[in-house]
């Protein structure tokens, strides 16, 4: 078999990311989590912070969660310094993950995020079978989401997930049948990855997986990673220093 990896990624630090926490340790994978500070009311503790790091990577994801392309150059890097040194705090260890809120990263930003010293950095981008040519602009592959439809009461909402998806279906040669379902899909990516090497990276939120009532879903992708015990499970640093 051809090198496999296999990571995922978690966003915001919802209190519900200690139930996905649980279900990565019952299907032995690794996850990277990216902590807000002040973001969610129902978020982690410190303690939980911590007792999660012990198991999983705790990742940075700013204090205040803002779009840092949109704010002042001085505000972005307190938000990306200062979130690295709270986590260092609570977690005792060095914190080697970022990721920007929604994914806004430019070049200013990104010298941000290389310069607070930070390895790896996890964008947004999605349908990606690697890890890209830059560690601090790492893609991933699916997204837990509704799919093919979202519940929207707008119909471009509402076709969006489906659209995204549509021109990559050739391009990585997956069946018809991936477009059936959330976890169709995410599974038809597996196995392709499984069958030409490379990166299978799952992220999301825990609050949203509750919004839209995801779990049952999220837990059958995950029971399918179960085919590919060979695959290297991992978090997303280990991932980029497996591969840089
Ligand atoms: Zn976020």
């Amino acid at each position: 078999m051809k090198p496999f990896w296999i990571t995922t990624s978690w966003d915001d630090g919802h209190r519900l990311d200690l139930r996905l926490a649980d279900l990565l340790d019952q299907y032995d994978l690794r996850g990277t989590f990216y902590v807000a500070r002040d973001l969610l009311d129902e978020r982690l503790s410190e303690a939980e912070i911590a007792g999660l790091a012990a198991r999983h990577e705790i990742g940075a994801h700013t204090l205040t969660h803002p779009g840092l392309t949109e704010i002042d150059p001085g505000t972005a890097r307190r938000e990306i310094v200062d979130s690295r040194a709270w986590l260092q705090d609570v977690t005792g260890s060095a914190i080697t993950a970022f990721c920007p809120p929604r994914g806004a990263i430019n070049p200013a930003v990104r010298h941000l995020i290389a310069d607070a010293g930070y390895e790896v950095a996890r964008t947004v981008e999605l349908y990606r079978l690697d890890v890209g040519d830059d560690r601090l602009m790492l893609p991933t592959t699916i997204n837990v989401y509704p799919f093919p439809l979202r519940p929207s009461s707008s119909i471009r909402a509402r076709f969006q997930p489906i659209q995204r998806a549509l021109p990559h279906v050739p391009t990585l040669r997956l069946p018809l049948w991936a477009l059936r379902s959330w976890p169709a899909l995410a599974i038809a990516l597996l196995d392709r990855v499984a069958q030409i090497g490379g990166v299978w990276h799952l992220w999301g939120h825990s609050w949203e997986i509750e919004h839209h009532g995801l779990w049952a879903d999220l837990e059958r992708v995950l029971a399918a990673t179960r085919r590919y015990p060979d695959a290297h499970r991992v978090t997303n640093t280990e991932l980029a220093r497996a591969i840089f």
